[in-house]
């Protein structure tokens, strides 16, 4: 059992997380279990990421903006970076009614050491069909032709700029 990429962080980082194995940590989500709440939708993309596993990449953004990916592009960049770890900053699980957002660093390596991406991403909760919830991630660098009045690309109903549009 080896430990979930996710649970990895450089020694320069302190952490409290314990070394869940994959099995235990991101391969349930890997595989359809829904994400309960962002921080382990973070975790999970974030190990898709090192396991290249772009298909989840692109089903966990939200729907509106999945055909806008380029899953070749998600494979290779996960497949291009040397990934050092992952460090959750802040989870902030609830803002308004459907919203969260995570700060993160994302480590990989370089030629001049371990650097890190540092990012708050913006997630959404979208109830499907089924009226079951999942998390997905709202992809700032995705192009969306939505003005601000329009309705959400998240299908809540709300105006984008109330809705979405915030974390973008
Ligand atoms: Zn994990
Ligand atoms: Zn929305």
């Amino acid at each position: 059992m080896s430990v979930c990429p996710c649970r990895i962080t450089p020694p320069s980082v302190s952490t409290q997380d314990s070394s869940a194995s994959y099995e235990d940590c991101c391969q349930p989500y890997h595989e359809s279990l829904a994400a309960p709440d962002a921080e382990r939708l973070m975790r999970s993309r974030y190990s898709a990421f090192v396991l290249q596993l772009p298909d989840y990449i692109v089903k966990t953004t939200v729907p509106a903006q999945q055909a806008l990916l380029d899953s070749d592009a998600i494979a290779q960049w996960g497949k291009d970076t040397d990934w050092a770890g992952l460090e959750i900053v802040q989870h902030r699980p609830k803002l308004g009614k459907r919203h969260a957002q995570v700060e993160f660093k994302a480590y990989f390596h370089t030629d001049n050491g371990v650097q890190a991406h540092h990012e708050l991403s913006g997630f959404v909760k979208i109830t499907d069909k089924d009226k079951q919830a999942r998390w997905y991630f709202i992809d700032p660098t995705v192009r969306m032709t939505v003005s601000q009045k329009q309705p959400c690309i998240c299908g809540s109903g709300e105006k984008f700029k109330r809705c979405c549009g915030m974390y973008l």
